[in-house]
């Protein structure tokens, strides 16, 4: 017996059980709901860069679970038990990847119905009101932000099949590098991490923004290196954030370093290529296309080995990726969760109009 009050009981549920409850009382404490994989990753089962990693969509279920499937479900039975005692609302949340279809993500190997809604289920403080259980609501159901990375060596998309420099960023999907272009990413522009007001301005202002992640072999984990942001939504954003001195001084630093990595000759070479192309296209809009495609790092058509050689088929594609962007909805049916493929039908007559068009001078 323990020295002190005899009249204590000793805790006579089994060591997990009390594991499991003070998991969920930390955490309802915290953020009012509890969800079943923050209670398996407070378990130590589970660490955080596994959740990262599926929830990227990289991987068909949550492995890394360092117990077996009925360890896990023990676990969930307890939490089940606790939250029915406590009287928690049970809320069924959607669980998406952050890939561009944003499908439904598995949580088990294999994919036991029962066991994937206990793991989706969140469980949640009675008694809110209704404003706060709306934006508990609202947490809950977030898609983590899409993200592609720089590559450690050269690459070639799964998609078009063209190969890039370790430079070119990529996102991964279904195991394949896809370059920006395909990924549908190529009208983003890059801005590096360090000024986090802009940053947050930035990613606020474009309707679609994108993490770029970089392997720290150090740390041994990615790490955010800066985000893709519409060029609109990254000026609007300095706009605010700098007085109009210090823009000029930014914009003429970016233009330098363009010129020196000697990029600005073959942007022009790339113009005067598309505009034998498509006679039709207005010059100034074939250099705005070039300069766009053919951006160092970008992992846009214009940086791809074929690209480089201003082969038809790349100048073509980067046509078609800009008339795609700017004089279609392309991007509004892809936030209104149309499917890339539904998408590219809809607007296919658009594009081949605006390039008849452009195909005479
Ligand atoms: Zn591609």
């Amino acid at each position: 017996m323990r020295n002190g009050d005899d009249q204590a009981l000793p805790d006579q549920r089994p060591k997990l059980q009390r594991k499991v409850i003070a998991a969920a009382e930390s955490q309802l404490a915290k953020q009012k709901y509890v969800a079943p994989i923050d209670v398996i990753v407070a378990l130590g089962w589970l660490s955080s860069s596994n959740i990262d990693f599926w929830r990227a969509g990289r991987a068909p279920y949550l492995n890394g679970i360092a117990v077996g499937e009925d360890k896990v479900a023990g676990a969930l039975v307890y939490l089940a038990q606790w939250a029915q005692e406590q009287g928690l609302e049970r809320s069924e949340v959607p669980y998406a990847a952050a890939t561009r279809d944003r499908r439904p993500l598995q949580f088990t190997e294999s994919g036991e119905p029962t066991l994937e809604l206990v793991f989706r289920t969140h469980l949640v403080a009675p008694g809110l009101s209704e404003k706060k259980r709306e934006q508990i609501d609202a947490r809950q159901s977030k898609v983590p932000d899409l993200a592609v990375i720089t590559p450690t060596k050269a690459w070639d998309c799964g998609t078009c099949g063209r190969h890039y420099e370790a430079e070119d960023f990529l996102l991964m999907e279904d195991d394949a590098p896809l370059c920006m272009d395909c990924a549908d990413f190529g009208h983003l522009v890059f801005l590096p991490a360090g000024n986090a007001t802009l940053s947050r301005r930035a990613k606020a202002e474009s309707t679609l923004a994108v993490l770029v992640m970089e392997f720290n072999r150090r740390r041994k984990h990615y790490q955010r290196i800066g985000i893709l942001v519409e060029q609109e939504a990254l000026e609007r954003a300095e706009e605010k954030n700098l007085a109009d001195e210090d823009i000029r001084a930014l914009r003429r630093a970016r233009d330098a370093e363009r010129r020196a990595a000697g990029d600005i000759d073959f942007q022009a070479e790339m113009a005067g290529e598309i505009r034998l192309a498509f006679p039709g296209c207005p010059a100034e809009r074939a250099m705005e296309i070039a300069t766009h495609a053919a951006q160092r790092g970008s992992g846009r058509v214009g940086r791809s080995a074929a690209g480089r050689a201003l082969d038809a088929k790349a100048v073509r594609a980067a046509v078609v990726a800009s008339v795609r962007h700017l004089d279609t909805p392309y991007d509004t049916l892809l936030m209104a969760g149309v499917a890339r493929s539904d998408a590219r039908a809809q607007i296919r007559a658009t594009i081949d109009a605006v390039l008849d068009g452009w195909a005479t001078p």
